[in-house]
């Protein structure tokens, strides 16, 4: 199969460059993942293996269809050779804006200028992001959501001074991935974080007022707006700390009151009620 770009490496094996390297094999790329530690990467490969393993029990990946996705996927703990032997890079560290600088600084010095560089940031400018990083014109956002492999949105976020040749290339492949893109401009938050964190906080506001419970504020937009997940589970969901981070950026980088964290969210961060992963967010959750 004839794919745009024929050799990827995902940076960060975690929970979504794992599903970022897992749909670039599964497209026909070969795919370097590459992590900091060997526990890092097998985890990765762990991930990749059990969510393929799902997709046989339900019928939609065939058993011939993982066997050739792992065999196109590597996971490497050189960053170097990630820059050196590929088409296209796609970044999945986490969301620390110097950490996502120093990376991109490294890699670019490693990989040919024709490499396209992509950063799966939710809600970081890539304008910052790539603020070191020398060709500017081949780099972009690939924002996926999780998990990558069942979530069918891409948004493809275009900085002021990449290539229209680079945007064309990445939203091709999109679509190769099998994934709807949106191209959106770059600006904090792109067009999904802006409006997810909106009305999360907003939800939170109006449980902070005893409008209504935390159940029915959800039940409200699942059932009368067909939305799939109420705003509250979704921040439990995203983790509740991830959320406060992401609103507390966009308030200064927007300067808009709508991104103001109401004290309850900020109380529960501090408490160390983060939502799944603690167990304890505007839900229980059992381990
Ligand atoms: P994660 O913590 O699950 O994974 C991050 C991985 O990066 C870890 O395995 C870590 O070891 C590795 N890492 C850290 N520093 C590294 C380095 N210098 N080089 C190579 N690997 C390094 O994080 P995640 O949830 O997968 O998020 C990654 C990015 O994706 C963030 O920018 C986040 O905002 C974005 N994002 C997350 C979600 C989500 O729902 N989790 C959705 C969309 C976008």
């Amino acid at each position: 199969m004839d794919t745009v770009f024929e050799r990827v490496a995902v940076i960060g094996a975690g929970t979504m460059g794992a599903g970022i390297a897992q749909i670039c094999a599964m497209a026909g790329s070969r795919v370097l993942m590459q992590d900091v530690e060997q526990r890092f990467v097998d985890r990765g490969m762990d991930r990749v293996r059990a969510f393929l393993a799902k997709g046989i029990d339900k019928g939609k990946v065939t058993e011939s269809a993982r066997d050739s996705a792992l065999q196109l996927l590597e996971p490497i703990l050189d960053l170097t050779r990630a820059g050196r032997e590929v088409d296209l890079v796609i970044e999945a560290i986490p969301e620390d804006l110097q950490l996502k600088k120093e990376l991109f600084a490294r890699i670019a010095t490693a990989c040919p200028d024709r490499t396209v560089l992509a950063s799966n940031t939710s809600s970081l400018t890539l304008e910052e992001v790539f603020a070191d990083t020398p060709g500017p014109e081949r780099c972009c956002g690939m924002h996926f959501f999780n998990p990558p492999p069942l979530m069918p949105l891409l948004e493809v976020v275009r900085p002021a001074r990449a290539a229209e040749e680079v945007l064309d290339r990445v939203m091709a492949y999109a679509r190769q991935l099998r994934k709807e893109p949106i191209l959106v401009k770059d600006s904090p938050g792109f067009a999904t974080s802006r409006l997810g964190v909106t009305l999360g906080l907003e939800g939170i506001r109006m449980l902070e007022a005893g409008v209504a419970t935390a159940e029915d504020i959800d039940k409200a937009m699942v059932l009368g707006y067909r939305h799939p997940m109420g705003p509250l589970r979704l921040g439990d969901l995203v983790g509740l700390d991830v959320r406060l981070a992401i609103a507390d950026y966009l308030r200064v980088k927007l300067d808009s009151p709508v991104f103001d964290a109401p004290p309850l969210l900020r109380k529960m961060v501090e408490q160390g009620h983060l939502g799944k992963k603690t167990g304890q967010g505007f839900y229980t959750w059992d381990a």
